[in-house]
């Protein structure tokens, strides 16, 4: 929580130069010297004009990330090395945590609750932990004959491309280079389009807490031109992505058209919460299930944006997360009474508004939902609550990605099961019971990489986080991580 009040954000704000150069071996403008305009959405100012790399930058990205790992400065250095040196990291973030968690509020809409509370603290947190982490990972001697000695070490993987949303902009690319960097990779970041201002911070402070040139480069710019490149070069050897899945598809495309360096896909979401009818608490349930839609205005990969119900408690549920819902002050992410910030672009609230239509034609009953009048940008949308939606519905199966809960109403637990694994997605799912033997049971049968027992979206560093089906594959966090940006190697010693 932050103590400041909104004049004090507000103020803040009005100090933040942001950084508008690349990085790759230090500050650089885009080699064709093109610039985007990057735009706070909560009102439309304009914050800076960010270098707009392409194909060319991207050839000197991978060329410096390269030549950092052949020099082996960073590749070769001793786990308590590269440990010390992600803790400068983390203390640099930490000692630039406002600046950092107000560049994700003004570039993306984020509330600074959040953003100072979670993303920026978060994200040194992670950093931390796999410094800590690294020198604890040891390799294996293989169970051979008395002649041989065969011992199975980790590699670094040469040069990792993590590629980057918009919704937990420095946060997200923590997740995918403090592994990395940790692992003895170069690692080239690209932020997205909407959100690049924290990962271009980001890097001068990774330069400042001494990692080698070539080591973390930033290379902002379209998905369909860098990240693009990045995905197409032969000299990339990893790709982590996290997005929509259409995008995740291309990257595989992309691996099979270039060198087959390995995909690792975080991708969409439309995840169920399951709500028994054993349970006597209905606020806490209610609490639940709003938190885990309306967090972050619905841009949260694994909001719970289906709520699969037993009739027995259906009704008084959907009455106290409606009112929770219609009672949600919506307003300046930099008010830290904020409830629910903007989404992220005009182009966002377009998209949300027009499955808003789909959904409203698709339900029996509709509440709330459209676009908040007299707001600084059209991009403040109510919170939509539909009711009577078949699980078959477009609605029901697409990834909204903003603040829209379908309620489906079911008799039995099986059923609750079946329309909870209805889609193509499997990243996370919420289950609310009293029974101890159903929370058991049901966790079992829901397919989801994140089963949340009588908690909202629980995650943390020490557990692995990513999905199944069109959700994508490899997990984020944890020392599972570790796995994407290393390969096993074998030395077999013949010795007798
Ligand atoms: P997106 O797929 O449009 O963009 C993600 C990244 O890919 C951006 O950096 C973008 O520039 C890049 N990109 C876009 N088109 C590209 C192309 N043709 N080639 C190469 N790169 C391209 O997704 P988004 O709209 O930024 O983010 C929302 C999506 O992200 C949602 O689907 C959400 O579920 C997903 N997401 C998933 C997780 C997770 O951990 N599973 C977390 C957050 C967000």
């Amino acid at each position: 929580m932050t103590t400041r009040t909104h004049e004090d954000w507000l103020a803040l704000a009005k100090k933040v130069v942001p950084t508008t150069t690349a990085w790759i071996d230090g500050p650089v403008s885009s080699l064709s010297a093109a610039t985007r305009t990057t735009v706070n959405p909560a009102t439309g100012a304009v914050l800076a004009e960010v270098a707009e790399c392409d194909e060319r930058d991207v050839d000197a990205a991978v060329a410096a990330a390269r030549r950092a790992f052949e020099a082996g400065n960073w590749s070769t250095a001793s786990p308590r090395e590269r440990a010390a040196a992600l803790h400068r990291i983390a203390r640099k973030i930490e000692e630039n945590v406002d600046e950092l968690a107000l560049l994700d509020s003004l570039d993306a809409g984020k509330r600074i609750v959040d953003t100072i509370s979670i993303d920026a603290p978060g994200s040194a947190a992670i950093l931390r932990w796999y410094a800590e982490s690294l020198d604890k990972v040891y390799g294996e001697v293989a169970p051979t004959g008395p002649a041989d000695l065969a011992v199975v070490s980790r590699e670094p993987l040469g040069v990792v491309a993590a590629i980057v949303p918009w919704n937990y902009p420095l946060e997200l690319a923590v997740w995918k280079i403090a592994p990395a960097l940790a692992a003895g990779n170069s690692v080239i970041l690209k932020p997205a389009e909407d959100s690049p201002l924290s990962a271009l911070r980001l890097a001068e402070l990774v330069a400042e807490a001494g990692l080698p040139d070539g080591v973390f480069t930033v290379v902002p710019g379209a998905g369909p031109v860098v990240g693009r490149a990045l995905g197409r070069h032969h000299d990339v050897d990893v790709v982590t992505f996290t997005g929509s899945t259409s995008t995740g598809q291309l990257f595989q495309q992309y691996a099979g058209q270039s060198n087959l360096k390995q995909v690792w896909l975080e991708a969409g979401g439309k995840s169920a919460v399951v709500v028994l009818d054993d349970v006597a608490d209905l606020d806490l349930v209610a609490d639940g299930v709003a938190t885990g839609i309306f967090t972050n205005t619905g841009q949260v990969c694994s909001a719970t944006s289906r709520l699969v119900v037993q009739r027995g408690v259906a009704d008084e549920l959907v009455q106290r997360v409606l009112s929770r819902a219609l009672a949600i002050n919506i307003g300046d992410p930099l008010d830290p009474a904020t409830g629910m910030g903007p989404v992220v672009s005009r182009r966002q609230a377009t998209r949300v508004l027009e499955l808003m239509e789909t959904g409203a034609a698709e339900a029996r009953e509709v509440h709330g939902g459209g676009l908040v009048p007299d707001m600084p940008e059209p991009t403040y949308i109510r919170p939509q609550v539909l009711l009577g939606v078949d699980p078959a519905a477009r609605i029901a199966r697409t990834e909204v990605f903003g603040p829209v809960l379908s309620v489906h109403v079911v008799d039995t637990v099986d059923e609750a099961v079946t329309v909870a694994n209805s889609t193509p997605y499997a990243l996370a799912a919420g289950l609310w019971t009293d029974s101890l033997s159903r929370a058991h049971g049901v966790a079992r049968r829901l397919r989801a990489g994140t089963v949340s027992v009588n908690c909202v979206d629980a995650l943390d560093v020490t557990t692995p986080f990513g999905g199944f089906g069109q959700s994508g594959y490899g997990r984020d966090l944890s020392l599972h991580a570790l796995d994407k940006f290393t390969g096993l190697k074998t030395t077999w010693i013949r010795h007798g």
